[in-house]
């Protein structure tokens, strides 16, 4: 079976699909994305997403390529066609095709949609958040916007094969203050050896993360004590647990952080709950 993906209104074939060499996208970086888990045959949290994807068009003053429902059925439509039962949908909305000028393209120019999906072992995933996951910190070079979820992604690029270079999965990026603000592609958790969850806030130069959002309600349900404050490296280093949270990796706990180990250098116990209570949270429906 050949993967199939959405391009400006057209189901292709994944190794056909293609945008213009004018798109904004592929020439400023002018787009927005969202990425959504697909867990078990299906889409995970996909109306906070579109909320999320709405809100970082708006800013951006990108218009909806389509009605957002359009664009929730074409997400399913990916998903099903690719026949992924676990995995991701990628979603990218751009200013659009026009010749190359900083200035916002003329009146008319169609923003650009491309809807892509991929299977992944939700095994191997498993098997890493039993094993955890390296980190590698990295000082925050990113712009102010980071609340946008824009296809400008060069610094965290960077930042996450740095990691890679020097043996870890994720970068944390530090602030000039000496605080973690995120992840290259994930939000930053410690939990204190006192227990208590940190994170920090949403409003505070992070992307606001859905899975994020979910992980709160969790922990308010649970009765877990948490606090949304940030938290610095060092603080990191002495945490009794660490870990990520992202759609692509759900709750990941985070064993070393530059070289040293977190705890007792094995997943922790919230962590690990978190993970397994993570689906009993989300929302499925098909909207
Ligand atoms: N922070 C950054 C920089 C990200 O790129 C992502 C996801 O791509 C996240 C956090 C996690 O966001 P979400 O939980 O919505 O996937």
């Amino acid at each position: 079976m050949s993967r199939i993906a959405y391009v400006n209104g057209q189901y292709v074939r994944h190794a056909d699909a293609a945008v213009h060499v004018e798109d904004r996208g592929y020439q400023f970086a002018d787009g927005v994305y969202e990425v959504c888990e697909v867990w078990n045959g299906n889409l995970v949290d996909v109306p906070r997403h579109l909320d999320r994807l709405g809100r970082s068009l708006s800013e951006l003053r990108i218009d909806w390529p389509m009605a957002r429902s359009a664009v929730n059925f074409v997400l399913h439509q990916v998903v099903r066609r690719n026949r992924v039962r676990d995995g991701l949908v990628y979603i990218q909305v751009t200013r659009g095709v026009s010749r190359r000028d900083h200035f916002f393209p003329p009146e008319g120019v169609a923003p650009s949609i491309v809807v892509t999906a991929r299977a992944s072992s939700a095994a191997a995933a498993a098997a890493q958040a039993e094993e955890g996951i390296a980190v590698v910190s990295y000082p925050e070079n990113r712009w102010p916007r980071v609340d946008i979820k824009t296809v400008a992604l060069l610094p965290n690029v960077l930042a996450k094969q740095n990691a890679r270079e020097n043996g870890g999965k994720e970068a944390w990026y530090v602030d000039a203050d000496g605080f973690v603000t995120e992840g290259g592609s994930t939000n930053a958790w410690i939990v204190t050896k006192e227990g208590v969850l940190v994170t920090r806030p949403a409003e505070d130069r992070i992307l606001r993360g859905i899975t994020r959002a979910v992980v709160l309600e969790i922990i308010k349900k649970e009765g877990l004590t948490f606090e949304e404050r940030p938290f610095s490296l060092e603080e990191a280093f002495n945490a009794k647990e660490a870990f990520v949270t992202a759609a692509t990796t759900v709750v990941m706990p985070v064993t070393r952080l530059d070289g040293k180990m977190i705890g007792n250098g094995h997943p922790g116990s919230v962590a690990s709950r978190l993970r397994e209570l993570f689906h009993t949270a989300t929302d499925l429906r098909v909207v």
